[in-house]
């Protein structure tokens, strides 16, 4: 193990960590060495050898979790397993995990390193959360920060004040070792600790500048789009229904591109079977995600289930009622939305998804979707894990996130179809990947309508848990991940935006719509807030 196998790990290290080497194949040497090793493992044990990793000269040693309330895994198995490459022995925690056990492990490991990660907004906080208790119980060891909506600026700005030793925000896996060397190095930690605290410093002082000019909230309202409500589609159902279609069904629909990027490969699907540099990896990588797509396909190894609904609804303001009968005379449910008040002064409008459905007296409708493609996935990554084949644990994870991906996609396709509007539309399925059919499907979290608790009303009102088996976390994320949810909305000119910054004063009439405190508004709109 520490000949031969670690001396060829090394090299994979080395490739990788200067562009010469791609992640899946960093992946797969991986595989091969955590196979060797349990190979020999018993031999070792027999002979009373030193057996344990614990006792083996390691590089460093490194707990990962992801945060409580958050489900994000891949990138952090991702990272797992490029640091285990370079003889790092990672503590892999799992997902949600609270901040007493993130600690408990950091001292029982006696690690070198915390590492978090996380993929939704609300989990900022709870990182900011687990630095603060790193900081009053006097942990020593530098602090990690990863994940989709982490970013450098929110890691310098709101995590690292609140702890003394380095706090880094590392971008993806290519970055994870060298950022754990320089921190574990006797030699290069204080240079580095000093250049990102010097680098971090000055993007707090950027942060510290002039707030953006905004236009009070009724000034926003008063440039709201004027749109045009004489083509209103009535849909053929009103109510929820269940979904549950075959996984042959939802693979046309899939939009392979974003499975590239999670394997670190940048580029277009299919140009990027073809690219100059890695197009080969890009093919080997796609053929070994066919095999597993087959597998689990042929063998219903990941069930989805779905439920969407169509409900005669109206706008009120900036919030879209839901009625439960034809004379709209029994509120079901409420969602509240957020509108811009970016000063545009190009006369384009000041967009607020409550826009796109008509007011009071038009009979207009609007959708709400779940979906899953996670049922069957913890199983399936566990017999991987328990082979020591991360490659295809990981790979398991990234389909069947592009699976729930297509779902919603299919699921829209014909919610389209029975709402009257789509019957004709004709899309070839690279059309619906580049969405270019009438209508959308926003996701509360997403930047038109940033509030995450809104699902908390999505899951009354299709009761998600029972017909979907979909949860919400405190943070409200979806478990089992690759689960996918949000509204249907028919405008022919309804479109995605983003809200942007918000005022006090929009912040104080959300409160007073939506029934929650400003304090617990602000926490959960934070990066959102010019304030
Ligand atoms: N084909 C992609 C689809 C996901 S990304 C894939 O397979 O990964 C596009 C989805 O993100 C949209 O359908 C919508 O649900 C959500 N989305 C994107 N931008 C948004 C915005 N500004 N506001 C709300 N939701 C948005």
């Amino acid at each position: 193990i520490e000949g031969p196998l670690m001396a060829g790990m090394n090299v994979v290290g080395d490739l990788f960590g200067s562009g010469k080497m791609f992640l899946p194949q960093v992946v797969k040497s991986a595989r091969v060495m955590k196979k060797a090793v349990a190979y020999l493992q018993p031999f070792m044990e027999a002979e009373k050898e030193k057996a344990s990793a614990g006792e083996r000269d390691v590089a460093g040693r490194i707990v990962l979790a992801t945060v409580k309330g958050d489900v994000h895994d891949i990138g952090k198995n991702i990272v797992g397993v490029v640091l285990a490459c370079n003889n790092y022995e990672v503590i892999d925690l799992g997902v949600m995990v609270p901040c007493e056990k993130i600690l408990a492990a950091a001292r029982e490991h006696k690690a070198d390193i915390v590492g978090l990660s996380g993929l939704i907004t609300p989990s900022l906080d709870e990182m900011v959360h687990v630095a603060r208790e790193m900081a009053r119980e006097g942990l020593k060891l530098p602090l990690l920060i990863g994940g989709a909506t982490t970013s450098k600026a929110h890691t310098a700005v709101k995590i690292a004040p609140n702890y003394q030793e380095p706090v880094v925000h590392v971008l993806d896996a290519s970055r994870a070792v060298p950022v754990a060397s320089s921190l574990i190095s006797a030699q290069h930690k204080p240079g580095f600790a000093a250049q990102v605290r010097a680098e971090y410093e000055k993007l707090r002082t950027q942060h510290a500048g002039p707030k953006i000019k905004l236009l009070g909230l009724a000034e926003a309202r008063a440039n709201a789009p004027k749109l045009k409500f004489d083509d209103l589609a009535k849909p053929e159902f009103a109510g929820c229904r269940t979904v549950a279609p075959s996984l042959g069904e939802l693979t046309r629909f899939i939009d392979w591109t974003p499975f590239f990027h999670t394997w670190e490969l940048r580029g277009v699907y299919p140009k990027i079977l073809q690219h100059e540099k890695h197009g080969e990896e890009a093919r080997k990588l796609f053929a070994d995600a066919q095999k597993l797509l087959g597998q689990i396909t042929s063998q219903q190894l990941l069930q989805p289930l779905g439920i969407y609904g169509f409900f005669p609804a109206n706008r009120v303001g900036d919030d879209v009622q839901l009625y439960g009968d034809d004379a709209r005379s029994q509120v079901l449910a409420t969602f509240h939305f957020l509108r811009q008040q970016m000063d545009k002064g190009d006369g384009t409008p000041n967009w607020c998804l409550a826009d796109f459905v008509a007011p009071q007296g038009a009979p207009d409708f609007i959708g709400a979707f779940a979906v899953t493609s996670g049922h069957g996935l913890a199983e399936l990554v566990k017999k991987f894990k328990a082979d020591h084949d991360d490659y295809n644990a990981i790979m398991a994870e990234a389909l069947a996130d592009r699976l729930a991906e297509a779902f919603a996609e299919w699921l829209h396709r014909r919610a389209r179809v029975e709402w009257g509007y789509g019957k004709n539309e004709n899309l070839l399925p690279e059309d619906l990947i580049q969405e270019k059919y009438r209508g959308i499907r926003p996701a509360a979290g997403y930047p038109a309508c940033p509030d995450h608790t809104e699902k908390n009303t999505l899951w009354q009102l299709l009761d998600v848990e029972k017909n979907a088996g979909i949860q919400l976390t405190e943070s409200c994320a979806m478990w089992p991940g690759s689960s996918v949810s949000g509204l249907y909305f028919a405008h022919p000119e309804s479109k995605y935006f983003a809200v942007g910054k918000l005022g006090r004063d929009q912040i104080e009439d959300y409160h007073r719509r939506k029934g929650m405190t400003v304090p617990e508004i602000e926490r959960w709109l934070g990066s959102y807030l010019n304030y």
